[in-house]
């Protein structure tokens, strides 16, 4: 499964108002370098370097791209000397130097706005009114009352007529048709229609049945479930049976949102259980009659031979038990088949079997299709089945459907399709191989294939693309994408796909980004669909490359081979995760995409692991809040850094042969991380790579049981280096956590330049220290640079010594690129816990001035910037912090400008977008005014779009953000009116840019509004767009708060959209009545019983903890830096 990534998106809501207040309190300046950048004018003119530096920057009137030839950069290079010389060597002499001791609490406390918000409200304009007569008035109100009568008389007659209508216009011929369905007897499949031998026992006449077995009591109405109730419950792992062939029948019903079905299990009794167990099946709302037992032997009269039993639910109705009469107790090679009909719920919150619905372009009518999302415990809503990973066995699956709906898909090719009844259809499928409960899948819709299977006939596996008929133009992309990962992945993991054919298919509303149940993978609109017209941007295309690489690589590790318990899910996602980035990086090499992973996957996991929120990656999977609560960046991100960790640690060539060997071993079955770990020590000591006496079970063990991550501390003790380890953690650094790892270490100096990432030396759990001998060639070595994490491969942060810092900065643009990076987010992120102070990093992040094309260090840098923006933003420090982020970006603003050549490389296109995207955030108005301009443009003529995709998500909210009202609802028109799925959800990030408090109010209530057009998978999205805006936080909060229960009942609780809201709340929460606030909210959920969202809110509480621990340890002190930094180079503060 492929959680949907969109990180860079939700940077963007966060555009604010404040540039507007300080263009009010000083009009001159507004927009007038725009027009003419030379008003701009930075006055650090005190040597000759700074003044030509000026002269370059004033002199770029050019509003486009201006190339940085060797002699406009020369003056940079002398203001990047200046900044890398800037002496904060000694931190008592910065703070003199700069007069920090200025900046204390009380003293900025004396000029605080008082205003709630910290804003001022400017009204303007003259009063306006109409003044009516009082003979008009009464006039007026008698007209209003006669309206009222009228209105209510003609809706009587209406509504009677409505009612009369269905009696008169009711056809005959429908009667009949009711009664032939009636009449015709097995409406419904049961097990008779199954090949287990078994004479046919029809529920539907009650006279001949046997009282039901184990129904629901009718006092419980089965489908009135108060939803709102996201229970979390205890799981319980039953044994003493284990399943090896389902035949399932199934018929969706939307009319009554029910699926009526049949099942037989053919079960084996487990030789190794002793005691004689009963047989427990999962359910969830499932109703359960006609049970039947019989033993599963061939008599050679074909005589079948019926098993007493009991059978009844409990455990609050999530369980239905089946236990056989002591008279087969001493039986232990026992088989049964056990068959039930049975009626499950089809849903509407995208989970279990559920119906959604989409707008057919040519009719302009909604059309019903029925999807399944199964993982991880859904299939229980689906039919009674033994509904855990490890309990594998072989799906036969029939689908009744109506013959007038197009196609039926499943796991399997279908084998035949026979007329039903009158107007349905049964297809059966192929037996599937073995597989767990949560990869069965099937699809009844009018969707259309793209005829790949037809072009290609001779692969194998066949593939084939399914969409809605206006989108089969969109599938090129990824068809394309298929046809490099698959061979790759056969060839990488040494094993060809035996199934015989995969079906990808885009459907309307899905939860996830993408599921990759074996043979029918299912994607959502976004993450299968690339417009070919280019007007998909570079990052989509990645995101949708990734994807299908993710999935496809899921059909190995995960379908083939499966964890066996939720505990090592970690293992097949992050497998999957790492996979999709070697495949992609073996695709187009070009992408830099393993670069982009250092960055990237590390944000996301270190982000999450930071606290003591986190949890550790494999934990005690309990209840089914856990099991939904790992499908996050812990198990995700960090999963795929332990595992390329991992690979660096053994080599490339031992890290394939164990992968190729665990899936050989364990093909259709399930595996844990014990093995993988013993089969990667036989190969990393065949090959030489890990030291004989150490095993990599105990080195990855230190990292998967326990919650976040080291900081690997280093000084120099003359030429030798003493590495020390303790944990990173929010929101300051704790000596007392005495977490340990195994770390291994891998470094560089400017003297030794190692050429591989296999480490050279190891840190133990019970180490407190390590000493690396003769570092460096003289004990007179502070001009010498060391780096540590070679690649960033180990899952740490690194803190140096002062000395180390200081040589680091001075050489930083001889450093690898990867380590640049790695040194400004470790900086950032260090001084955010308290370990370094904010001189550091700030120094570092003044390299972006500089350094315009280095891509990756604008990626990290915008990703430290995040905190301090979100903590920022709406205290007075911004506008200094602002002013400081404005003169960094503008170098890169003006060389890459909002203007995109046609001949430019994938790494490039991204690149703008990032800087476009931090020059419009700190309101660098020729980026706001160009951004503005072209939205404007496109307002003009809607027809034509004139912005690149690439730079759609950084000018739509900028000129939301800056516009009015108009500018939303031309957006929120384009929304409905788009076809492509990623266009709508850039405008869906968008629209919560916006200023106007009453559209944010407006969106929000739109999200829970099924007739607003906004789908249901793409509600946390848009309620984060808001909830990330300074202005939309409070609104967002407020909403919450009035529509809880509604929210828990619209989105069910299947991807925990609820959970996400509730996580996103919190940006800007940083005083101690925001605690106060959360506190009531957690104590409201609680009385309406959503124990499912305690996690989130457990989450949601340390996060404001943590930033009101730094507003009041940090925000000051940064305060004092910012200042001092602009004061000494003159930044113009405008
Ligand atoms: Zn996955």
């Amino acid at each position: 499964m492929s959680l949907t990534l969109t990180f860079l998106l939700s940077l963007l809501s966060n555009t604010n108002s404040l540039s507007k207040t300080i263009k009010l309190q000083n009009p001159s300046l507004a927009f007038k370098s725009d027009t003419q950048s030379s008003s701009y004018s930075p006055s650090y003119q005190q040597d000759q370097e700074q003044q030509q530096s000026l002269s370059y920057l004033s002199s770029s009137q050019a509003p486009t791209a201006i190339p940085i030839t060797n002699e406009s950069a020369a003056p940079l290079q002398g203001f990047m000397q200046k900044i890398r010389n800037f002496n904060f060597n000694d931190a008592k002499k910065f703070k003199e130097r700069f007069h920090f001791e200025y900046y204390t609490k009380e003293k900025f406390m004396g000029g605080q706005l008082k205003t709630k918000n910290g804003q001022k409200y400017v009204f303007n304009g003259p009063p306006s009114g109409v003044f009516v007569s009082k003979t008009c008035a009464t006039f007026s109100v008698l007209i209003v009352i006669l309206i009222i009568i009228s209105s209510i008389l003609i809706t009587y007659f209406t509504t009677r007529n409505t009612i009369n209508c269905i009696n008169v216009h009711t056809n005959p011929n429908d009667l009949q048709d009711t009664n032939v369905v009636r009449l015709n007897a097995t409406p419904v499949a049961t097990a008779s229609m199954l090949s287990v031998p078994m004479p046919p026992k029809s529920k539907y006449n009650p006279e001949t049945l046997p009282a039901p077995v184990g129904d629901i009591p009718i006092e419980h109405d089965l489908f009135s479930e108060d939803k709102t109730k996201l229970v979390d419950r205890k799981l319980h792992l039953y044994d003493g049976w284990s399943p090896l062939q389902y035949k399932i029948t199934i018929e969706p019903n939307l009319a009554t949102s029910s699926n009526n079905g049949s099942i037989a299990i053919e079960i084996q009794r487990d030789s190794k259980t002793s005691t004689f167990l009963p047989i427990v099946l999962d359910v969830h709302n499932v109703s359960i009659s006609n049970v039947r037992v019989i033993r599963a032997t061939n008599t050679s009269n074909g005589e079948e031979i019926e098993l007493d039993f009991d059978s009844e639910y409990s455990q609050d109705n999530s369980t239905f038990v089946v236990t056989l009469s002591k008279s087969v107790e001493n039986d232990k090679e026992l088989q049964v088949i056990l068959s039930m009909d049975f009626v499950s719920q089809l849903t509407d919150t995208l989970q279990g079997v559920y119906k959604t619905s989409y707008t057919n372009v040519d009719t302009n009518n909604q059309e019903w299709m029925v999807s399944t999302q199964f993982s991880p415990i859904d299939a229980r809503r689906a039919f009674p089945c033994f509904d855990r990973p490890d309990k594998k066995a072989n799906f036969t699956i029939t689908i009744i459907r109506e013959s007038k709906k197009l196609m039926a898909l499943s796991n399997m090719p279908v084998i035949r399709s026979s007329p039903h009844r009158p107007g349905y259809t049964k297809d059966e499928f192929m037996t599937s191989p073995k597989m767990p409960t949560y990869l069965v899948a099937f699809i009844v819709s009018d969707l259309v294939k793209s005829h790949y299977s037809d072009l290609d006939a001779s692969l194998v596996p066949r593939v084939e693309i399914w969409t809605r008929p206006e989108n089969t133009e969109m599938t090129n992309y990824a068809y394309s994408m298929v046809r490099k990962f698959l061979p790759f992945y056969e060839d990488y993991f040494g094993i060809k796909i035996r199934l015989p054919k995969l079906d990808l298919v885009s459907v309307p509303d899905f939860g996830f980004g993408a599921m990759e149940n074996w043979g029918l993978l299912t994607f959502r609109d976004s993450a299968l669909l690339v417009p070919d017209d280019m007007a998909s941007s570079s990052e989509h295309m990645e995101h949708v490359a990734q994807i299908v690489a993710h999935e496809l690589a899921h059909q190995w590790f995960g379908n083939l081979v499966t964890p066996k318990w939720w505990d090592d899910l970690w293992l097949k996602e992050g497998f999957a995760c790492y996979m999709s980035y070697i495949a992609l990086n073996n695709a187009h090499p070009e992408y830099k995409i393993m670069d982009i992973f250092t960055v990237f996957e590390f944000k996301e996991a270190m982000q999450h692991d930071a606290d003591n929120s986190s949890h550790a990656i494999s934990f005690d999977v309990e209840s089914t809040t856990d099991i939904r609560r790992i499908f996050d960046p812990i198990t995700y991100s960090k999963g795929t850094i332990l595992l390329r960790m991992l690979n660096s640690i053994v080599g490339d060539e031992a890290f394939r042969d164990a992968t190729q060997d665990l899936l050989k071993t364990a093909a259709y079955n399930n595996a844990d991380r014990e093995e993988l770990w013993a089969h990667m020590s036989h190969h990393a000591h065949a090959k030489k790579t890990l030291p004989e006496n150490m095993h990599i079970k105990d080195v990855m063990n230190s990292w998967i049981s326990k919650p976040g991550y080291p900081v690997v501390t280093v000084e120099r003790r003359d030429a030798d280096l003493v590495v020390k380890q303790e944990r990173y953690i929010l929101p300051s650094r704790n000596v007392s956590d005495n977490s340990r790892w195994v770390i291994p270490i891998s470094f560089e100096t400017d003297e030794l330049h190692k050429g591989d990432n296999i480490p050279t030396h190891w840190m133990q759990e019970n180490d407190t220290e390590i000493i690396i001998n003769n570092v460096f060639s003289s004990d007179n070595n502070t001009d010498n640079v060391v780096y540590l994490n070679l690649y960033r491969t180990g899952y740490f942060r690194v803190n140096y010594d002062l000395a180390s810092w200081l040589a680091l900065r001075k050489k930083f643009s001889t450093l690898p690129r990867v380590t640049r990076a790695q040194l400004l987010d470790d900086a950032m992120h260090l001084a955010q816990a308290e370990y370094l102070t904010y001189d550091i990093p700030l120094t570092f992040l003044i390299e972006i001035f500089s350094a315009t094309d280095d891509e990756l260090l604008w990626n990290a840098a915008q990703n430290g910037l995040n905190y301090l923006i979100d903590m920022l933003q709406r205290e007075p420090a911004y506008e200094t912090f602002r002013a400081f982020m404005k003169f960094n970006v503008r170098p890169a603003f003006e060389r890459y400008g909002l203007n995109e050549p046609d001949n430019e490389s994938h790494l490039q296109l991204q690149h703008r977008a990032v800087v476009a995207r931090l020059a419009c955030k700190f309101n660098y108005d020729r980026c706001t005014m160009a951004a503005h301009l072209k939205y404007r443009e496109w307002m003009a003529d809607a027809k034509l779009n004139p912005i690149k995709p690439n730079l759609k998500p950084t000018i739509y909210c900028t000129a939301l953000a800056e516009g009015s009202f108009q500018e939303w609802y031309f957006a929120y028109k384009q929304y409905k009116r788009s076809t492509s799925a990623s266009e709508k959800e850039q405008i869906l990030t968008s629209l919560g840019c916006t200023t106007k408090p009453w559209l944010l109010s407006k969106y929000l209530n739109m999200t829970i509004n099924p007739t607003s057009g906004i789908l249901k998978q793409d509600g946390a999205r848009a309620f984060r767009s808001v909830a990330k805006n300074p202005i939309g936080y409070e609104i967002a909060f407020d909403f919450l708060q009035t529509n809880i229960k509604e929210i828990a009942d619209y989105f069910g609780d299947g991807f925990s959209t609820l959970s996400e809201m509730i996580k996103s709340i919190t940006t800007y929460m940083n005083k101690e009545y925001h605690k106060e606030q959360l506190e009531q909210f957690a104590k409201r959920a609680r009385k309406l019983g959503l124990t499912a969202v305690e996690s989130a809110i457990e989450v949601a509480m340390q996060h404001v903890n943590n930033n009101i621990y730094w507003r009041n340890r940090s925000y000051y002190s940064l305060k004092g830096y910012l200042e001092a930094i602009v004061s000494e180079f003159h930044i113009n503060i405008f």
